[in-house]
Formats: structure tokens, C-alpha cells, sequence
């Protein structure tokens, strides 16, 4: 996935010298730029970081700290007011393996606060070993697809919507479709498999957006019309954008 072509892609002519975290949207940015990044907020908070030598660690951005990253702890505007540089890491703060406040932050309020000292001085001592970052739904220094989709669709939300798709009078094939679809197995031009049998993952629909399964259903201008339509037969206030959101709606 790190050396995957998407990926490399998103890093120079998305990302490109900017930290993730802060870069923002254009009027350009297409609509899957633009919902990946607003999942940054989600994401921020299932990443941890457990400081060694610091220097992967964003000292304004990332969740090192125990009360969440400084960004989150005085607000990325103030940060941005006072133009701090966001590629500062923590082994700013880090002097022979000793936690020190360097005399160009010492200025700095927050620096000073017994709310941030109190957090620092509850680390340990940092160690000359590589930071360690923790994807919080899978095991330390791994990342699982399955066990992520399960933390944001639990499977006891799925077994209560069984009841919704095996329905009397339910159609198989629909059924067998919305089944897989909301377990995130139903192959999508997007998915693993189908990659290496397509030259391209765009919509075959509208060529305006990549096949995937919330956009195939929800998101697809042609999906879209139908979905209003549903909408107002069924009397629903609101368009789900995809199968969480739907699940969300139906059970809840
Ligand atoms: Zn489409």
C-alpha cells in the first residue's frame, strides 16, 4: 500500500512538500480528495505516537502527547496566527535523551503552561529507538483492513440490519448484493482484486469520480437520481452518502 502507484501519485501531485495534516482543499480538488481529507479528523484520533529519537513525530500535529496533538489543545488557527513552522518534529524537544524546552519555544505560552508540563513530564524519557506509530484498531506497527472496517462498522451494527436485507418477501440477488456491500466485500473497481484486471478504476457510469462501493451507490450522479427518487417514495429526511451512513439511518 506505501509503494502502491495511488499512493505515490497523492504524495506528489496532491500532498506534495506539505504536511498531510495541514493541507487543504482547492476549487480543483476533486470530490475524493476533498471527502478523504475531511476523514483527517476521524483519523487523527485512532494514530498514536510513542516518541524514541522524535524525529517522525510532528511536535504540532500528531498525537504524542496525552491529552491529543498541541494543534487539537490550542486550535490550528492560533497555530497558523502565529505561523509556526509545521515540520518542526519533537526531537526539537529533546536534548541527551532529556525532555528540554528549547529558549525559541520558551516564549511560547503554551510551552510554559502547567497543562502542558504536566503532560511532559508523564512521558517517559525519550529512548534512541525509532518513534513507534500506532494504528489504534489493529496490533502495534501493523495496519488491518478488516479489523479498521470492523472499528467503524461493528458487526453487532451489521447483525441488526440482517433482519432488513433477509427480509419475507426479499429478492436473493438484491439481497446477496447488500449483504456483501455492506461488509465491504463487494468487488469495486477500487478493490485489491479488481485493480489488476481493470487499466482503470473510474466509474464506468459517469467517468467523474473512482468506482467505489459508497460512490457506486451514493455518491455516482446516475445513483444519485435514483436515490432521491427513493427518497421521496419512501418519505426518508435524509440521503445517506454511504453504506455507514445508511446503516446508521435504517437501524438507528
Ligand atoms: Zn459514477
Amino acid at each position: 500500500m506505501k509503494d502502491s502507484l495511488r499512493v505515490a501519485w497523492v504524495h506528489r501531485y496532491l500532498i506534495k512538500s506539505k504536511c498531510f495534516w495541514s493541507v487543504k482543499a482547492t476549487a480543483l480538488s476533486s470530490g475524493f480528495w476533498r471527502r478523504l481529507l475531511k476523514l483527517r479528523g476521524m483519523a487523527r484520533g485512532l494514530l498514536r505516537h510513542k516518541v524514541g529519537l522524535g524525529v517522525c513525530t510532528s511536535l504540532w500535529l500528531d498525537y504524542w502527547l496525552p491529552n491529543g496533538p498541541i494543534s487539537s489543545q490550542i486550535g490550528l488557527t492560533v497555530l497558523e496566527i502565529l505561523q509556526m513552522d509545521y515540520q518542526v518534529k519533537v526531537d526539537s524537544l529533546i536534548s541527551n535523551f532529556q525532555w528540554t524546552i528549547p529558549s525559541s519555544l520558551q516564549q511560547n505560552y503554551f510551552f510554559q503552561s502547567k497543562h502542558f508540563l504536566s503532560q511532559l513530564h508523564s512521558l517517559p524519557d525519550p529512548t534512541p529507538t525509532q518513534d513507534v506509530i500506532q494504528w489504534l484498531p489493529s496490533a502495534p506497527r501493523d495496519y488491518s483492513h478488516r479489523l479498521t472496517r470492523d472499528y467503524f462498522t461493528p458487526p453487532s451494527l451489521l447483525f441488526s440490519c440482517s433482519h432488513l436485507i433477509w427480509f419475507k418477501h426479499h429478492i436473493p440477488k438484491h439481497g446477496r448484493i447488500a449483504w456483501l456491500a455492506l461488509r465491504h466485500r463487494l468487488y469495486t473497481l477500487d478493490s485489491k482484486p479488481m485493480r489488476h484486471k481493470h487499466k482503470t478504476n473510474a466509474c464506468y457510469l459517469c467517468l467523474a469520480g473512482w468506482e467505489s462501493l459508497d460512490h457506486l451507490f451514493f455518491q455516482c450522479k446516475f445513483s444519485r437520481v435514483i436515490l432521491e427518487f427513493m427518497q421521496h417514495a419512501a418519505g426518508f429526511y435524509i440521503l445517506p452518502n454511504n453504506w455507514t451512513e445508511l446503516m446508521h439511518c435504517v437501524v438507528c
